[in-house]
C-alpha cells in the first residue's frame, strides 16, 4: 500500500497487518490506543494476545478457513485490552497477495470500534427481560425461567415450588413515606430475596410489590417450610430508608410441581390463589395450594354446568308422592320431588346432584322451575276435576333471596287458575335457623299471598321450641329417620309422640314421612298422627301415573278397622 493510502486508512480505522502465522507485523496508532499496548509490545506478538475468550474456537477456525482460501472475512470481534477490559470491533480481514507468486503473503485488518453500539444493544436486551428498578427478571423473562425450571424438574425428576409473594402494607408505605421511599424499599426487598436463594433458584418481580420465587429441588415439605420461613423473616426485618425505620411483611402462596402438574401460567395462578388465602388468613404467612380441593372445585363447576344444561335441556322431571289420610283413605295432596332423567345414568335422585349446587344460584333457578312445573301440574289436574294441593321443597339459598316473595307472586300470577293456598312450600328447620328473622318475615309475606308452609325433616335439626314458635308453618313433617324405627326403638317412638304433641300444642298439622309398612301406619295413628307419606303407600311417581293411582288406591283394611 502506498504511503498516501496508508495515511488515509490510519486516520479512519484501527489497522494492523499480520503474517501468515498471525504474528503482528504492523499496527497503527489507533490500534495501540484501543488495545492499550505499545507498538513495541505488539510488533512480533501473535494476534492471540488480544483474545478475550468470548468467542468459541469454531469462530476463529471459520475466520482462518476463509482467509486461507483467499477470501475477505467480516465480523464483530470482542477483544481484551491490556488492562483486561473488553472492547468490540467490527473487523474486515483481507488477505494480501504476493504479486510475483500470486499467493497469499499477509493479512491486513481494518477495524472500527463498536463497543458503544454493543453496550447499547446489551442494555436493550437486558431491559426487555428485567425490571429496571430492582434489576430482577420481569414477567416476560420469568415465563422463560419458569418453563426452563419445569423442563429440568420433569427430566430430573425433582420437586419445584412456585411461590407468589406479595408485600403486606406496601401501599401504606407509598402513601405515608412517598413513592421514592417505596422504590427504595422494593430494591431492598429484592436484594434480601436474592440473598436467600440458592443457585438455580430464581426471583422475579411481577409488578408493584409482587414477586415470584422459583425454588428448585425442593426436598419435602419440611425443607420448603424452612426456606419460606426464612423468606418471611427476611422480608419482615425492619428497613432503614433514609432516616426512617419501616416495617412490612409478606404473604406467600405456594404451589408444588409435579403434585400440581400444570403449565407455567396455571401454576402461577394457583400460587396467586394460595397467596390470596395467606392474606385472608392474617398475612405474614404462607399458604400451600391445595390440589385436591382445586379438583373438587373444578368438579363442582363441571357438575353445575352439566346440571344447568339438564335444566335448560329439559332433562329434569318432577315425580309426585301422595300424602294420605290413613284413617279415611283420602288422598290429601302430593309432594313434588325432583328427578334427573340423565341420558346415560338413567333416573337420578336429588340426593346425588342437589348438594353440589345448593350453594350456587343454580338452586334458585331449579327451585323456580320446580314451582312453575308444580303449578302447571295442579292446573292440569284441576282441569280434569282434581284439586290436590302440592308441596315443593325450597332450598335455603332460594328462600333467603331478597326477591323470593316477588318472584313467587309472579309465578302464581302465571298460573292464576291455581289458588295460592294449594301450594305448600317445604323448608327444613336448619334453613330458617341461619336467618330466622328474615325467613319468618318471608314466611309471613308468603302466607299473606295465601301460600302454605311445612317444616320438613322435623326432629333432625335443632327442633327448638322458640324456632317452632317463630316459624308459623301450617304443617310439621316428622322425619323418616324416626318413623323408620318407631316399631322397635322406644326412644324414636317417644320422640315421635312428643313431636305429635308439640304440633297439637302449637295448633299445627302433622304428617309422618317414610311410612314403609302397614304396621308403621297403625302405630302412628295410635300416637295421633293420621296423615302420612311413604313407600308403604306409594313411591314417588311420574305425573302421568297419578290419576290412575288415586283411582285404584284402597287403604289397608288394618287402617280402616282403626276407625
Ligand atoms: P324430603 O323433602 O324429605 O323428601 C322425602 C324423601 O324421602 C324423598 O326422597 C322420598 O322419595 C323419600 N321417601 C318417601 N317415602 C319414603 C319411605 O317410605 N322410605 C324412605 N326410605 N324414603 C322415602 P328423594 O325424592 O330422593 O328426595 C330427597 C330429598 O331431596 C328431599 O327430602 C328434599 O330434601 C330434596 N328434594 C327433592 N326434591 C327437591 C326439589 O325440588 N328442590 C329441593 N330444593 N330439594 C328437593
Ligand atoms: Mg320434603
Ligand atoms: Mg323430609
Amino acid at each position: 500500500m502506498d504511503d498516501n493510502y496508508r495515511a488515509a486508512v490510519d486516520a479512519a480505522a484501527i489497522f494492523s497487518e499480520t503474517d501468515l502465522s498471525g504474528r503482528i507485523t504492523y499496527v497503527n496508532q489507533q490500534f495501540c490506543s484501543i488495545s492499550g499496548y505499545s507498538r513495541e509490545e505488539l510488533l512480533g506478538a501473535n494476534h492471540r494476545i488480544l483474545n478475550s475468550g468470548c468467542h468459541p474456537p469454531a469462530f476463529f477456525q471459520g475466520m482462518w478457513r476463509a482467509l486461507a482460501a483467499g477470501q475477505v472475512w467480516k465480523g464483530e470481534i470482542c477483544n481484551r485490552a491490556r488492562d483486561g477490559s473488553l472492547y468490540w470491533v467490527a473487523s474486515t480481514m483481507v488477505p494480501l497477495f504476493d504479486p510475483l507468486s500470486g499467493k497469499v503473503c499477509r493479512y491486513a485488518s481494518i477495524r472500527f470500534d463498536v463497543s458503544e453500539k454493543r453496550q447499547l444493544l446489551h442494555t436493550l436486551q437486558w431491559r426487555v427481560g428485567h425490571d429496571v428498578l430492582t434489576g430482577l427478571p420481569n414477567r416476560a423473562y420469568l415465563s422463560d425461567l419458569l418453563n426452563q425450571a419445569l423442563e429440568t424438574s420433569r427430566l430430573a425428576p425433582t420437586e419445584l415450588a412456585v411461590c407468589m409473594l406479595d408485600l403486606d402494607g406496601f401501599k401504606a408505605v407509598n402513601d405515608g413515606y412517598g413513592h421514592a421511599s417505596g422504590d427504595l424499599l422494593l430494591v431492598e426487598v429484592a436484594a434480601r430475596l436474592k440473598g436467600i436463594l440458592r443457585g438455580g433458584d430464581a426471583v422475579a418481580r411481577l409488578s408493584g410489590d409482587e414477586f415470584v420465587l422459583i425454588l428448585r429441588q425442593v426436598q419435602g415439605l419440611r425443607q420448603l417450610h424452612g426456606v419460606l420461613q426464612r423468606v418471611l423473616s427476611a422480608v419482615a426485618a425492619p428497613y432503614a430508608i433514609g432516616d426512617q425505620q419501616i416495617s412490612v411483611s409478606a404473604s406467600i402462596g405456594v404451589t408444588l410441581f409435579p403434585s400440581d402438574n400444570d403449565d407455567a401460567d396455571t401454576l402461577l395462578r394457583h400460587a396467586d390463589q394460595a397467596m390470596y388465602v395467606a392474606k385472608q388468613s392474617g398475612r405474614n404467612r404462607y399458604h400451600l395450594f391445595d390440589v385436591s380441593l382445586d379438583q373438587e372445585v373444578k368438579a363442582t363447576h363441571q357438575t353445575v354446568a352439566r346440571l344447568r344444561r339438564a335444566l335448560t335441556g329439559g332433562e329434569l322431571r318432577l315425580f309426585y308422592q301422595p300424602k294420605v289420610n290413613m284413617r279415611s283413605g283420602e288422598v290429601t295432596g302430593f309432594e313434588a320431588l325432583l328427578r334427573w332423567q340423565h341420558p346415560q345414568r338413567g333416573l337420578v335422585a336429588p340426593g346425588e346432584f342437589l348438594a353440589q349446587v345448593e350453594q350456587t344460584d343454580l338452586i334458585v333457578e331449579i327451585g323456580e322451575w320446580v314451582i312453575d312445573r308444580a303449578l302447571a301440574q295442579m292446573q292440569q289436574w284441576q282441569a280434569q276435576g282434581y284439586r290436590w294441593p302440592v308441596s315443593v321443597n325450597i332450598a335455603a339459598r332460594h328462600i333467603q333471596r331478597a326477591d323470593f316473595v316477588e318472584r313467587l307472586q309472579a309465578l302464581l300470577g302465571q298460573h292464576a287458575a291455581v289458588a295460592p293456598r294449594m301450594l305448600d312450600l317445604e323448608i327444613v328447620e336448619s334453613v330458617a335457623i341461619e336467618n330466622i328473622q328474615r325467613v319468618s318475615e318471608c314466611l309471613e309475606a308468603c302466607q299473606r299471598l295465601g301460600v302454605q308452609f311445612s317444616l320438613d325433616d322435623f326432629g333432625t335439626g335443632y327442633s327448638s321450641l322458640s324456632y317452632l314458635k317463630r316459624l308459623p308453618t301450617r304443617t310439621i313433617k316428622i322425619d323418616k329417620s324416626f318413623v323408620r324405627d318407631i316399631l322397635r326403638d322406644h326412644d324414636d317412638q317417644a320422640l315421635t309422640r312428643a313431636v305429635i304433641g308439640l304440633a297439637r300444642a302449637f295448633g299445627r298439622q302433622v304428617i309422618a314421612e317414610g311410612v314403609e309398612t302397614v304396621a308403621h301406619g297403625e302405630l302412628l295413628m295410635g300416637l295421633g298422627c293420621d296423615v302420612a307419606q311413604g313407600y308403604g303407600i306409594a313411591r314417588p311417581m311420574p305425573a302421568a301415573e297419578v290419576v290412575g293411582w288415586v283411582r285404584g288406591y284402597v287403604q289397608p283394611h288394618e287402617w280402616v278397622v282403626l276407625k
